[in-house]
């Protein structure tokens, strides 16, 4: 018995997987040459927040004998998270692309950059658009989300060119920058929120916050108009809706229960479910999303034809065996919003969950945690966090009665935490 593994295996079943997070990185050590024992191998779909973190600690937890390749079609790393500073004119966009190569010079982690478009579940090995193919034991899938462009009519091809989501990290975020820039003032922009569930819950909100942010110093005449599709703001409500009350008080203007069902690129209308009209000068539309595509080809969909059921324990999908599904893709347990900060959680999850399988032992539920930051301006945040644990007899992680919470109101402290945040979960997911 390796006594490191034992003791890693003890601290994960008391405290949750989370609770290694916080460990200085020279108390777990790096994989070692292990010469060539190897228990098994595991391929990754998708290196965001999700699948970079489960690659890592597959590396390091099995130091070094399990067997990891990623195939992820980008060749950086382009955060969401911070990319509504971008907006506000508060961020430089290129701090939000990160590097793979710590993944493959520190823990040895097979990156292959190419687009996924098959599994053969029954002779387990992936496809690529390459030709490649990519035999596995275990297969994590982390694709994220896609969009359901059927939900908005009139959404086509053409008017993608011009009507931006910016909601993937990448270009979208510079040309939606770039029309806030171009906008006269006096002009509008429009923010849709789709129904929920949706990627990050607070992230609309922050994002119209920074908008006005932008305008309240630049463009005073101009207006913020956020259409939600949900009865109320999904997330940190009160907080919002005090700092648009008073900080952005003649520019934002919120409608609930507005649901863009069309629109027309040529004039940037959107039109609501009552036939209401609505015309911008800047329109971002987040159309409804679901699971990413691959997600579906494999057979995973299984909830609402949208999102993916998993085992909790192990996050094995309940649909197909030996393959595992976390981050954004999932069927999300109760209140256990769609996050890069729980996509984390999920990848450590799963890495010490296949670790057990692959070494002949039960895995544990692991205890998972969140924060989510959001930016009201150039300086102050808010957060909200949840702490999960997985009840036995539900089979699923409810929050903890009593963790978690909300800030009481924004603060510089929390700004500076939400930087921080940011850059310590780069590093933690790729470093
Ligand atoms: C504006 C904005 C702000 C946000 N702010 C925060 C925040 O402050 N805090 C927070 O916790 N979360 C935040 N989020 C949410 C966060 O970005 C997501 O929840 C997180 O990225 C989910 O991780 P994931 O691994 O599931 O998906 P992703 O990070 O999207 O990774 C999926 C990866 O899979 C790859 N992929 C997909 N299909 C294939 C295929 N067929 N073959 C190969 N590769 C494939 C993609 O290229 C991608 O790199 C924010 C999101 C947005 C849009």
């Amino acid at each position: 018995m390796n006594p490191v593994n034992n003791d890693r295996r003890r601290l994960v079943q008391a405290f949750g997987v989370s609770a290694l997070f916080s460990l200085p990185g020279a108390t777990l050590a790096a994989p070692k040459k292990n010469a060539g024992k190897i228990i098994g191998k595991v391929v990754v779909i998708g290196a965001g927040f999700g699948g970079a973190t489960a690659a890592k600690y597959l590396r390091k937890w099995s130091e070094g004998t399990i067997d990891v390749t990623v195939i992820e079609r980008n060749r950086e790393f382009i955060s969401c998270p911070a990319s509504n500073e971008v907006l506000g004119g508060n961020r430089d966009f290129k701090t939000l692309i990160q590097s793979y190569d710590g993944l493959k010079k520190n823990w040895g982690v097979k990156l292959v950059h190419a687009s996924v478009i098959a599994v053969d579940k029954e002779k387990r090995v992936v496809k690529t658009d390459t030709g490649a193919e990519f035999p596995y034991d275990r297969l994590v899938v982390a694709p994220g989300f896609d969009f359901n462009w059927g939900g908005i009519a009139g959404y086509d091809e053409k008017a993608r060119e011009t009507i931006l989501h910016a909601w993937k990290g990448g270009p979208q975020t510079v040309a939606l920058r770039k029309q806030l820039e171009d906008l006269p003032d006096g002009g509008t922009y429009v923010l849709s929120v789709p129904k929920a569930p949706y990627r990050c819950p607070p992230g609309p909100y922050e994002r119209a916050s920074q908008v006005a942010f932008y305008f309240r110093q630049h463009k005073p005449k101009s207006k913020v108009l956020i259409l939600d599709a949900n009865d109320k703001v999904q997330s940190k409500e009160k907080l919002f809706l005090n700092i648009w009350a008073t900080d952005y008080k003649d520019i934002i203007d919120y409608r609930p229960k507005w649901d863009v069902v069309a629109l027309d690129a040529a004039t940037k209308t959107v039109t609501s479910e009552l036939g209401e009209k609505i015309t911008a000068d800047v329109l971002n539309i987040l159309p409804p999303m679901r699971a990413a595509d691959i997600a579906r080809h494999i057979g995973l969909v299984n909830v609402n034809d949208r999102w993916c059921d998993v085992k909790w324990v192990t996050l094995e999908s309940t649909a197909v065996k030996n393959v595992h599904v976390i981050g954004d893709a999932l069927q999300a347990a109760p209140l256990m919003p769609k996050s890069a900060h729980m996509a984390n959680q999920h990848g450590k999850a799963v890495a010490a969950a296949i670790l057990e399988i692959l070494s002949g032992r039960e895995p544990q539920p692991t205890l998972m945690a969140n924060t989510c930051y959001s930016l009201v301006d150039d300086k102050r945040a808010i957060h909200v966090t949840s702490v999960h644990r997985y009840n036995a007899e539900k089979k699923v992680p409810l929050v903890v009665e009593g963790s978690g919470g909300v800030s009481a109101a924004p603060s510089v402290e929390e700004g500076l935490y939400t930087r921080s945040w940011a850059q310590t979960i780069w590093n933690d997911v790729l470093g």
